[in-house]
């Protein structure tokens, strides 16, 4: 049952029908997805499993969802945090990370349009994401990775055979130059103009969490930040539960960011939505965004929500993902591990009680796919504009 009653403006508040739109023609705001909440609360239950995937868009039965949420004793200890828990999205079943989910709620808004060619940019975790559902419904995937991409990162969108795109820069050059191609080519993008269904798909995360912990509902919930629409999405999502008259108490919004690339962090400390992009300089590349799209909407939802922000280096990151092995048996990729060693800051700092239920989401996890060791044939390198990119289309389509 779809209970969506249209697109609003996030800035002016102007009203649009659902369609491919992810901009409002009157601010040039984006604009984002509102839910009958009465209605999908009257028809389905309150706090049911129907309408949390209902609210997400995410299709009946969808398996990649219901990730585990591990109460972590050993590594609580560790840490100072009494009552840890983490969200494995690594445990996710298409491609271990939370962008199934994204791209589960994109995709079923394309299928509706009869869409057959669908792209996207990526760090990585997309890339696999789209690529394994894309083949099941049918679909052709392009994607646009930054140059030095690691192939056995990206190891099943290789496997799957659709084509890539190895774009000369980092991943800031590689989403203009897809953005650049949607605008040209008129394609459907899932982080471009299907953007607005993409990020619905990202609260269900929250929804997951809140009803498995109903009775003990966490104080704090500690995420990466890469381009900010998993934070924004968060606090949609609380939103919506308040809305519901779901929310027992207010649980405040923790942001995580590599040292070597941390605008929304920088933002947050200095208690403003205005993001100053970086040339990201970690080895952590899943979040290495240096102008994040979502980025002032992530700082909002930080602040409004009475959370905080901090950045870690690398090493303390990496070090995490060895007590993270010993303590609890979980690997996990680097921007868990960030939003864990700055859940540790946040203890020791007293910006989260040690000894309230805290709950760390742990993005993604170590793809078993087998690491692709030749340069794969569909991965194409080109430079960061159009017309390379139409110069090597035309020549192979
Ligand atoms: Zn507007």
């Amino acid at each position: 049952m779809n209970f969506v009653k249209g697109l609003k403006c996030k800035e002016c508040g102007e009203r649009y029908e659902a369609s491919l739109r992810f901009y409002c023609d009157e601010c040039f705001g984006p604009v984002e997805l509102k839910f009958d909440l009465a209605g999908a609360v009257e028809a389905l239950g309150r706090g049911s499993v129907d309408v949390f995937s209902s609210l997400s868009l995410l299709p009946e039965g969808f398996k990649a969802g219901s990730t585990p949420l591990v109460r972590a004793e050993r590594l609580g200890k560790r840490l100072g945090i009494q009552n840890l828990y983490l969200k494995d999205e690594g445990a996710s079943m298409l491609s271990h990370s939370f962008k199934d989910r994204v791209v589960a709620s994109a995709l079923g808004m394309a299928k509706s349009l009869g869409i057959k060619t669908i792209a996207a940019a990526s760090t990585g975790n997309l890339a696999n994401a789209l690529a394994v559902q894309a083949v099941d419904a049918g679909m052709d995937a392009v994607i646009f990775v930054p140059e030095g991409t690691d192939y056995g990162k990206i190891a099943q969108a290789v496997a799957s055979g659709c084509r890539i795109f190895e774009v000369a820069g980092n991943y800031d050059d590689a989403n203009r130059l897809c953005s650049e191609v949607q605008e040209a080519l008129g394609w459907a993008v899932v982080n471009g103009n299907l953007k607005p269904y993409y990020l619905e798909g990202a609260k269900s995360l929250l929804f997951e969490i809140m009803a498995l912990m109903e009775d003990m509902p966490p104080s704090a919930i500690v995420a990466p930040m890469g381009g900010g629409g998993l934070m924004r999405m968060l606090k949609k999502g609380l939103d919506e539960l308040k809305a519901m008259g779901m929310l027992k108490e207010e649980t405040a919004l923790y942001g995580a960011q590599a040292a070597g690339c941390s605008p929304i962090v920088s933002a947050v400390k200095a208690g403003t939505e205005d993001i100053s992009p970086v040339k990201p300089d970690t080895a952590i590349g899943a979040i290495a965004i240096g102008d994040p799209p979502d980025g002032a909407y992530a700082a909002r939802a930080i602040m409004e929500s009475g959370g905080k922000a901090e950045a870690v280096l690398d090493a303390d990151a990496m070090e995490m993902l060895e007590f993270l092995r010993e303590d609890e048996g979980i690997s996990t990729g680097g921007a868990g591990a960030v939003a864990l060693a700055a859940a540790a800051s946040f203890v020791k700092s007293g910006d989260i009680a040690g000894d309230t239920p805290v709950v760390v989401i742990l993005t993604d996890g170590q793809s078993k796919a087998a690491r692709e060791q030749a340069r794969p044939g569909n991965v194409s390198k080109i430079e960061a504009n159009l017309a390379a990119f139409r110069a090597i289309w035309e020549e192979n389509t």
